[in-house]
């Protein structure tokens, strides 16, 4: 015999609907860090943070689309935070000081 019981678990999974789980879920969900580094992490997984390159394509926000931290390179999350020789600089500095021995790498292979 089958019951129709309400089950509020079963409402809400019925409300959410169905999504695929991405594989950086753990990087967000019950992340200890402060709520504006996850949010500024989301942004950044999610390609939606506001770097000058985003704002120039943009239109009439902004021309120079220098990094103005080392004024050699477009400013893109990928440069932001790991070509740009600063962020390389202190990639490694944290990588050493979680005694993890390898160079940084791209987003891509960080994220995964
Ligand atoms: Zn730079």
């Amino acid at each position: 015999m089958e019951t129709d019981e309400f089950s509020i678990n079963a409402m809400y999974k019925k409300l959410r609907g169905e999504y695929i789980k991405v594989p950086w879920r753990r990087m967000t969900c019950n992340n200890q860090g402060s709520p504006k580094w996850i949010f500024a992490l989301y942004l950044v997984i999610n390609r939606r943070l506001y770097t000058i390159n985003r704002l120039a394509r943009w239109g009439g926000i902004t021309n120079d689309t220098l990094c103005p931290l080392c004024m050699e390179a477009n400013e893109t999350y990928q440069h932001l935070f790991f070509t740009c020789i600063f962020s390389r600089m202190l990639w490694q500095k944290f990588l050493n000081w979680l005694s993890i021995n390898r160079a940084s790498n791209g987003w891509t292979e960080e994220l995964t």
